[in-house]
């Protein structure tokens, strides 16, 4: 049976990735070798580093001045070496989540941290839209895609000050004005790469202002120094998100994404809306994420959710159990997720709705 794979992370990957990174496990650029166990240091890898900064920089389009970063500890080490690097005396932080309170807790080892709004009264099923930036923060920092609750902010936001954002679960499903931001990161492990790797996007004239021992391996100079290559990178999962870069290159870049990532919200996101039983867990449209789909059953229909996941995983509908702090589904609709299997999952839901 088909599978249509809508895990919320790791998760899907193109095709093109997967094959082409199985091939590479076999025999790296016709070294007669794996690309297991050769050398980070030999030309073969450095070339696969070289090409995946210039294409993160390219489909990005992120301006002069910019470094762009393959690291290790994942996005939840950034929640930490963000404030370590960059917080000086004080940040402005929006609390949209788990992972933005995480990084709210981390910042506040390093500085005063004002969180200028949070959607925590209604288990952050909103984008809160009042709020003020202070203009004496050393930055401000969001989460622009909410992979738990299924929220979005999918426009760069308007502040006074420069910006750092999480974008680990909706990087490369549209354009962004990398210039309003001093630092961008994300895992991999959502839209890019198979775990293991984080990306970071850092603006080198922001570095070594704040005045505190850092770590060598903790301190972005040292990265940007030695083109992440200080220590042994994660070697493979740099080679597939390179994988990665290419298709999407392919596929015409972030804007097509874009367009096809709405397209697939939109068909789940209306069949949810106009379904009798299900219903989304975030009511304003602005507000809904197009890569994470949050939806339950209307209380009439509670008693069902367990059944409905059972049938849909025998119907070849893989992880749309939804986060345990929301319940109900979370279809993740990532880069690499077909058109087919939005439609697929659709059929679904309509031949259950049916049954019941
Ligand atoms: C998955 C996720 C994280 C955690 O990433 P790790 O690489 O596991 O540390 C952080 N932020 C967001 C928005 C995520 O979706």
């Amino acid at each position: 049976m088909k599978k249509h794979n809508f895990y919320a992370g790791p998760s899907i990957m193109s095709q093109f990735t997967i094959e082409e990174t199985a091939k590479a496990v076999k025999d790296f650029a016709d070294m007669g070798l794996s690309i297991l166990e050769i050398s980070h240091r030999s030309k073969q890898f450095q070339a696969v580093m070289d090409e995946s900064v210039a294409l993160f920089k390219e489909l990005l389009e992120i301006p002069e001045g910019y470094s762009v970063l393959f690291l290790g500890g994942g996005a939840s080490l950034q929640f930490a070496m963000v404030p370590m690097n960059m917080l000086i005396h004080k940040a402005a932080y929006l609390d949209t989540g788990v992972w933005a309170s995480k990084a709210i807790k981390e910042a506040k080892l390093f500085g005063e941290v004002d969180v200028v709004a949070s959607s925590k009264d209604r288990n952050y099923n909103y984008i809160p839209r009042d709020y003020t930036v202070p203009t004496d923060v050393d930055y401000f920092h969001y989460t622009s895609n909410n992979t738990i609750y299924g929220t979005e902010i999918r426009k760069d936001p308007d502040v006074p000050v420069r910006m750092i954002a999480d974008m680990s679960s909706d990087i490369f499903s549209r354009p962004v004005d990398v210039a309003k931001y001093d630092l961008i990161y994300g895992g991999a492990q959502k839209n890019l790469a198979p775990a293991g790797v984080t990306f970071v996007i850092v603006k080198d004239d922001t570095l070594g202002k704040a005045d505190r021992v850092i770590p060598t391996m903790l301190n972005y100079e040292t990265h940007v120094k030695k083109g992440s290559m200080f220590n042994t990178p994660p070697v493979l999962p740099i080679f597939s998100a390179l994988q990665t870069l290419k298709y999407y290159k392919k596929l015409g870049g972030v804007r097509v994404i874009e367009k096809m990532d709405m397209d697939k919200a939109e068909v789940l996101y209306n069949a949810i809306d106009g379904s009798k039983m299900f219903m989304a867990t975030v009511p304003n449209h602005e507000d809904r994420s197009i890569m994470n789909v949050c939806f339950i059953m209307k209380p009439e229909y509670k008693d069902l959710e367990k059944d409905f996941i059972d049938f849909a995983t025998e119907r070849g509908m893989m992880g749309i159990k939804g986060h345990r702090d929301v319940g109900g589904f979370r279809a993740s609709l990532y880069n690499a997720l077909p058109m087919e299997s939005v439609k697929a999952l659709v059929e679904v839901m309509k031949e259950f709705e049916a049954k019941h």
